[in-house]
This record gives structure tokens, sequence and C-alpha cells, in this order.
């Protein structure tokens, strides 16, 4: 009967909250003009604005110095949809998963992942993905909603405090690899990119964030116009378009050739390397001609390829390439003057390695 009692309470909520607006979704200077149509100075802006990204006020109770009247004000016209931290489980390797409730009840994740000299948030841009790639977790989810610039910034900033609670420092580096496709919900990342660079909000060098796609034509161009200063990585995982698609069956409409001439176009505007993240899985993308198709994809632009470890998610279809064929990537990409890395797979443990984010809660 209790629970009977609070469901309805809480969709009486839910309703009056969809009627009010998201005051995060106001820049400082709508808040200013607000504060000025209500006849109140436009400073009053600036001084919620202060509360809701650099102080991270969860409620208007919260805004102390701003009188009681304004404070009920602001209640009956908006709502602040902060995120919530629901779960977080820590990996033996030191990697925390965090299980991020939103304001609708759907739920994200995001990673922290410390090494020595660094932490890096990993985060979600949408609630599953648009895409879908074979191997990934995420893919089995349906798209089902963006996440505002908002509730990507909050994950960056929750992950932010725990590193500084956990690991004494705080957070250096962000990749967009969580759950979602980026530049899917493009306008929305660059809205929280400029909040996470901003000085008034963590104000982070784009330097050290990486945007990273499945590849896109349209919106690399566009970012290229853009002259953005974060960082593309492109999710490769084979150069040649019959077994991209296999995998990655929406490489039939953006294929390779598109890719990789909107990449050229990246670099020509940007002059910014483009690192690729690929795993080699044993029987797909082992054989030196596929090595060789990557040699000749990537050799227009001073390029760095991630080797990824592969993790399973499911019944066995995708497994790891055996560790010759790592070598002869490794091998061939060194002779060709490519940078090449080879990368241990964090956090596994717990569901939080690349591709294992699914929402399992
Ligand atoms: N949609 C974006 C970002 C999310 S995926 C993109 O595709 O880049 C983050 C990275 O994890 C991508 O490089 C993706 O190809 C990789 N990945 C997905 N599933 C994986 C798995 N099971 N094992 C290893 N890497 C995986």
């Amino acid at each position: 009967m209790a629970g009977f009692f609070y469901r309805i309470i809480y969709l009486w909520k839910v309703e009056i909250a969809k009627n009010k607006r998201d005051i995060r979704a106001f820049t400082k200077e709508q808040l200013r003009s607000f504060f000025e149509t209500q006849g109140d100075k436009a400073f009053r802006g600036n001084q919620v604005y202060e509360w809701l990204w650099q102080k991270s006020a969860h409620t208007f109770e919260d805004m102390t110095n701003i009188s009681k009247e304004t404070r009920q004000m602001l209640e009956d016209n908006f709502v602040i949809n902060h995120i919530k931290v629901d779960q977080m489980q820590r990996s033996s390797d030191g990697t925390i998963k965090n299980a991020v409730r939103l304001h609708d009840d759907l739920i994200v994740e995001s990673v922290l992942i410390p090494t020595k000299t660094r932490t890096t948030a990993c985060v979600s841009s949408q609630v599953g993905c648009s895409l879908d790639c074979k191997f990934c977790a995420t893919s089995r989810l349906k798209r089902m909603r963006n996440l505002n610039p908002d509730e990507i910034y909050d994950q960056v900033v929750a992950i932010d405090n725990e590193s500084r609670l956990y690991f004494n420092r705080p957070l250096s580096n962000i990749v967009f690899m969580g759950m979602g496709e980026p530049l899917m919900n493009y306008n929305n990342v660059i809205k929280a990119i400029d909040k996470i660079t901003s000085p008034e909000g963590l104000g982070m060098s784009p330097k050290r964030i990486i945007v990273s796609t499945s590849g896109v034509p349209k919106m690399i161009r566009k970012m290229a116009d853009e002259q953005v200063k974060f960082k593309l990585a492109v999710s490769l995982h084979s150069a040649i378009d019959e077994i991209r698609t296999s995998i990655m069956p929406f490489n039939a409409t953006f294929t390779l050739a598109d890719l990789r001439e909107a990449l050229e176009y990246w670099y020509l505007k940007t002059k910014s390397r483009i690192t690729y993240e690929y795993v080699v899985w044993d029987g797909i993308n082992d054989k030196q001609k596929d090595v060789n198709a990557l040699v000749d994809f990537c050799r227009f632009a001073p390029s760095k390829v991630n080797l990824i470890e592969y993790n399973p998610i499911d019944d066995g279809e995708f497994q790891q390439a055996k560790n010759a064929a790592i070598e002869m990537y490794v091998k061939t990409l060194e002779q060709n003057g490519i940078t090449v890395t080879v990368r241990r797979s964090r956090g596994k443990d717990i569901d939080a390695a690349c591709g294992q984010l699914a929402n399992k809660s």
C-alpha cells in the first residue's frame, strides 16, 4: 500500500516537472535576460548560473545568497534535472563504473579509468546507441534518447569528484567512448564540451578530450569546418568495405570512401592527427590483406592505431585474434611509419571495458 502511495506521489511530481523548464538548458545570457524581464537585476542570472555550474546545486534551496521569494519563483517555474549515481562498482584494477540515473529514470554508464599518471573519464552521449555494431553490447539497446549537455557534463563532474576522493587528484582526460555515438548527438556533445572546457565549468583543455566515432562523414566535415580543438578517434576495425559492413552494418550507408574523404578534409582543416580504434578478431580481419588495407587507408595523414583488446559480450561469435596476428599488425604498421599501441582492457571484471556498457542494471 505504501509503495502504491509513493508511486502516485512520484507520478504527480513527474507530471509537475514536465510542465516546468529545465533551468540548466539556459545559457548565462538567457538567465540574465530572464531576471531582467522579472524586473530583477541581470546580475541575479550570474549568481544562479554559478550555483548551477560551479557549485553543482541540486535544489533552489541550496542557493543561499538568493532571496527566499526569488528561490520560490524559480521553484515555481523551473526544475534542476541533475543526474544521480545509482550504483558505483570498483574493479580490482581500480577502474570505477557508475550507473547513472537520469531524471526520467533511464540509466547510462560512465567509467573512471586510473593509471599512474592520469585519470580518464569515459562518458556516454546517448541512452543506448543509434548504430548497430555487431560486437558491441550497447548496440543491443535501441537508441532511447540523446543525452542533454548537462547530463553529459554531470557524468564528468561525478567522475572528477570520484577521482579527487579515491585518487587524490582531479580528472585529467575525457573520452567519449561510453554508450552511444557522439556524432549522432553532435550539438549536445559540443555544448557539453564547451562547458567542460570553459573557465566557468571545469576549465579543462580540449586537447585532453577525445571524441570517438564510428565514422559519420557529414559530421566529421562539420567538426573540421568548426575547427574544433578536441581530438578525433575513429573506430575503424576494418579498411575493407565488405568486412566492415558485415560487422558494422551502417558502413553500407557511410562507406569507407566517404569516411576517408571526410577524414582527409578533417586533416586538411585541423592538421590534427587521427587515431584509429581497431580490434583484431580471429578469422575476421586477421590476415595480411587486412593490415595492408589499413595501411593504405591511413596513409594520407599522420595516424595512430590503437589495437584494442576484444571484450567478449556473447556466445563467442567474435574471438580475439591470436597473438601472431596482433604481432603481424604491429610489425606492418611500424614498417610503414604508423604509430601503433596495443591496449589492454580495464575494468573487465565489472563489465566496464569498451563495448561492455549495456545497462545490465
Ligand atoms: N560510438 C562510438 C563510441 C562508443 S564505442 C564509437 O564507435 O567510436 C567505444 C569503442 O569501443 C569503439 O572503438 C568501439 O568500436 C569499441 N568496442 C565496442 N565493442 C567492443 C568490444 N566488445 N570489445 C572491444 N572494443 C569494443
